[in-house]
């Protein structure tokens, strides 16, 4: 499939050059003078490169010595900055925004605190409003598409199409009722309209997101597993995370480790993106590239909530679908993936005892093609290559942290901030340029967020639980 590629885009570079005395290309962007990090399986970086996109699609990507050859509507003079692939984040709540440093350090929060705070806050509003928060934050760190769980996912897809970014959207079935689902099979129901409502959407994929296998049944579990292969859709899950559900699911199973449980009850397959897969030994890995899971690594939210750190090293070594994740903003607390960089290397380093491990190159391997392998969209998103969506995204190089770049990889790693992202462009379309969002109103958007917040604030302290 990559071979092909490649040989389309040397045709295609050919032709290009053959025609060049007769013929100018029109095309609707060009991106001029960056650092491109195509992310393509070879990493060929241009030093200073060209990008042409035409409609939604990169219609070249060269070393910049064809530039004559294009007539643009748009071009972009990225003047030396970071030209790379649009950021991927494998695993969000992106609603949450609205919760965001709330009860940070609470211990066993999700079950004492969040869990009770969604069932008093949780409705078509609240969703709107921390989508939209959330969406901004995602396009100015960067982020072009997101894998989401969350309730009222159709209220998450309006927002996502506004701002005119790309997701995957997964309703969230849980076995207690919710704002959006009385029970499992109400979510589960709620879910498969959603399926096929946005089933052409060009941007958007809907899918189904159990919460976890320990706060779901096997039979929920089992129906969700088909119905994915049914409607060949994502299924996205939280697995392995933590002590409780490793208990649970031992006394459910006879002493499996929640991987382990998820094959013998038949749930796993090619569409299953796991969360967090923490507690995972060697055989768990095996297993879960047997068959073909993705995974969606989220470190910053995972040290913070004390429950461990993931063999991510190992998973990434042995050629897993390993992409980065920020979880919620309850969780990570940002959005952007550039903030888990740093923590996905240094970590890794850590707990291996190795300087080596993880190095810069594989952490932004983690977010952008190993991303889109996690979410099965390898042959859409990821890298920079003719015949793929134009998501794209410039970074600044003349923001004072990132000068001098000997590397750019360990730039983006070490001292990149999600403020250095200066343009992002999802499908040819360029959605933040210099910093400004161009598709929604910001203010009016933080505006909404206040708001809602003073509302959260009311029914924290009116619930006695603890603010800080
Ligand atoms: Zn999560």
């Amino acid at each position: 499939m990559l071979k092909k590629t490649l040989l389309a885009a040397s045709l295609a570079t050919l032709s290009l050059s053959s025609a060049s005395a007769f013929a100018i290309e029109n095309v609707d962007l060009l991106i001029k003078n960056g650092q491109i990090l195509t992310m393509d399986r070879e990493k060929t970086i241009f030093d200073n490169g060209l990008i042409a996109i035409r409609d939604n699609k990169i219609v070249a990507v060269t070393d910049g010595s064809d530039i004559n050859e294009y007539k643009s509507v748009k071009t972009i003079d990225a003047d030396g900055d970071i030209v790379m692939p649009g950021l991927i984040n494998t695993h969000t709540h992106a609603s949450m925004t609205v919760f965001r440093s709330l009860a940070d350090d609470v211990p066993d929060r999700l079950h004492r605190y969040i869990f009770p705070l969604e069932k008093k806050l949780v409705s078509r509003e609240m969703v709107r409003i921390g989508a939209q928060l959330g969406n901004v934050e995602m396009v100015k760190g960067g982020v072009t598409t997101y894998a989401d769980m969350y309730y009222f996912e159709d209220e998450v897809a309006k927002t996502v199409d506004q701002i005119g970014m790309r997701a995957i959207l997964g309703e969230t079935i849980i076995q207690f009722p919710v704002a959006s689902a009385k029970t499992p099979e109400d979510g589960i129901k709620y879910a498969e309209k959603l399926i096929h409502e946005y089933k052409d959407h060009p941007r958007i994929t809907m899918a189904f997101a159990p919460h976890g296998p320990y706060t779901n049944s096997t039979e929920t579990l089992q129906t969700i597993a088909k119905l994915s292969m049914k409607y060949d859709v994502p299924v996205m899950m939280h697995l392995a995370e933590s002590d409780r559900e490793r208990e649970v699911i031992a006394k459910r199973s006879g002493g499996l480790s929640p991987v382990k449980y998820m094959e013998s009850i038949g749930a796993l397959n090619e569409n299953l993106v796991a969360a967090h897969v923490i507690d995972a030994n060697e055989e768990d890995i095996a297993i879960l590239k047997k068959y073909d899971v993705g995974i969606a690594h989220n470190m910053s939210a995972n040290i913070k909530s004390a429950k461990g750190v993931s063999p991510a090293l190992q998973m990434f070594n042995d050629g897993l679908r390993i992409g980065l994740g920020t979880d919620g903003p309850m969780s990570g607390n940002t959005l952007s993936t550039i903030d888990e960089f740093n923590q996905v290397a240094k970590v890794h380093k850590l707990v291996n005892k190795d300087r080596a491990a993880m190095p810069p190159k594989n952490v932004i391997e983690m977010a952008t093609i190993g991303a889109a392998r996690a979410l099965h969209m390898e042959d859409k998103v990821g890298s920079l290559e003719v015949g793929k969506l134009a998501d794209v995204i410039v970074i600044d190089t003349k923001a004072p942290n990132m000068v001098p770049v000997y590397n750019p990889y360990s730039a983006l790693v070490y001292s990149a901030y999600a403020t250095n992202v200066k343009h992002t462009i999802v499908d040819g379309k360029v959605i933040m340029e210099n910093r400004n969002v161009l598709t929604v109103n910001e203010d009016s958007i933080r505006k909404e967020a206040l708001q809602f917040a003073d509302k959260v604030r009311q029914t924290v302290i009116e619930s006695g639980e603890i603010v800080q």
